[in-house]
């Protein structure tokens, strides 16, 4: 018997029994998502009677379209309500293929086997980081990029190693800087563009020079293009587009953003058949299959072609006019520089001028912290990206909300630089 000044005379048992929560090794390093932690007190504000501007989340602000409504409703109806394959449906799988091998001229053809339907493309990249990457191996990361790609790499005990992108050119890695942060450890490279938090998009030939530098080196590229429909210049390019073969390429994708379809949590991965195989194997002793339902609703996005290209364009067309707008109104105060936004629906701003800000904590926290609670206006710190002097506003949101949150972070840029 051991004895507890409080409780008295405990059993060994006991003792073990109500020790502390001390998280496993697996887990021991990995932070809470930044980019939720700001949308949960945005949350909690907006609880307590505040109207608080919400630039902070990542997802579209518009309905799914309502022919991908109707389709999961006439789903449920004839029984959609069972387990599928662990994999995803045969038909939506094909769908992806077909759509993807329009892109793809390489060696084999895309199947039905390559492709692996998971709860959301961040549970294809995880189960990607988990079959590929482990113990001493190093993964490289254009930095800034998503929080999530840190973490997920470091659940897989593998090294995550930011490369850190050129301020001059949209905060993108180049070929050759990838290629210097190498060592023999560096086992693959994690690309995404158009890019979360910067809205930068690489250009066919930056892409081609990483994926040959990838190749020369036999790195896995996983290239995660959610984003890839939302473009606004220039049509974003793929990978796929690229690729000669695809023996050592994963290529993630869903439909979160280009369908406004973010709670239906439907992404997936085409892989080589091997790592797909893994993938899905990986995935029978976790989630097994993503919602029955949300499935049919992705295959009536990918399937019915006029009406997805009719709801993407006006999604898009929206989202440049509010892109154009705040690019607008960021002209009245120079002194903040910022990543020209070509894609996804992201402004990323440098606040690193407002020397104010520099009080306890990195520059963009102090930033979003007076923002929040000062202006109402919800932001994510480029810390969250591994870029702390930076701020992302996210315009999925309604135009007055997005130019109300650009005037007034413009107004905590004076006050704080001043
Ligand atoms: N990849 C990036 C770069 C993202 O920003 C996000 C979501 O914010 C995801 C993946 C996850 O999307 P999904 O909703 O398909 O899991």
């Amino acid at each position: 018997m051991l004895h507890n000044e409080a409780t008295g005379p405990t059993s060994v048992t006991d003792t073990l029994v109500r020790r502390p929560f001390t998280p496993s090794a697996n887990v021991a390093q990995l932070k809470e998502s930044a980019t939720i932690a700001v949308s949960t007190r945005a949350k909690a504000l907006k609880a307590a009677g505040r109207n608080i501007i919400d630039l902070g989340v990542g997802e579209p602000d518009f309905d799914t379209p309502e022919f991908i409504r109707r389709a999961a409703q006439r789903a449920i109806d004839a029984g959609a309500t069972h387990y599928t394959a662990t994999e995803g449906i045969l038909p939506l799988r094909e769908a992806i293929a077909a759509q993807a091998n329009t892109d793809y001229r390489g060696e084999g053809a895309i199947a039905a086997g390559d492709i692996v339907v998971s709860s959301g493309s961040k549970q294809s990249l995880f189960n990607a980081c988990f079959v590929l990457f482990g113990p001493g191996d190093e993964v490289l990361i254009p930095t800034p990029s998503w929080t999530s790609y840190y973490e997920m790499v470091g659940l897989a005990r593998a090294t995550a190693v930011p490369v850190l992108g050129d301020p001059a050119n949209g905060l993108k890695a180049t070929a050759e800087m990838l290629a210097a942060a190498a060592t023999s450890r560096t086992r693959g490279v994690m690309l995404n563009s158009p890019n979360n938090p910067t809205g930068a998009v690489y250009s066919r030939d930056e892409l081609q020079a990483i994926l040959t530098l990838a190749e020369e080196r036999g790195w896995w590229v996983l290239s995660d293009e959610i984003y890839r429909r939302l473009s606004y210049d220039r049509a974003a390019t793929s990978l796929l587009e690229l690729a000669g073969s695809r023996d050592r390429l994963v290529v993630i994708d869903g439909v979160a953003k280009a369908y406004a379809m973010t709670g239906w949590r439907i992404g997936w991965a085409i892989a080589p058949r091997a790592v797909a195989s893994a993938m899905g194997a990986l995935q029978s002793h976790t989630t097994s299959n993503p919602a029955a339902v949300s499935q049919h609703a992705a295959l009536a996005a990918l399937t019915e072609h006029a009406a997805a290209e009719r709801a993407i364009a006006a999604m898009v067309a929206e989202f440049r006019r509010r892109r154009d707008a705040a690019v607008a109104l960021l002209a009245e105060e120079p002194r903040i520089r910022y990543v020209y936004p070509d894609g996804a629906f992201y402004l990323f701003l440098n606040v690193g001028g407002a020397s104010g800000a520099a009080g306890e904590g990195d520059a963009g926290t102090v930033f979003a912290q007076r923002l929040l609670e000062e202006r109402e206006v919800a932001a994510v710190p480029g810390g969250a990206f591994l870029a702390p002097e930076w701020l992302r506003l996210a315009y999925a949101a309604p135009m007055e909300s997005v130019l109300a949150g650009v005037r007034r972070t413009i107004e905590v840029f004076r006050e704080l630089a001043r």
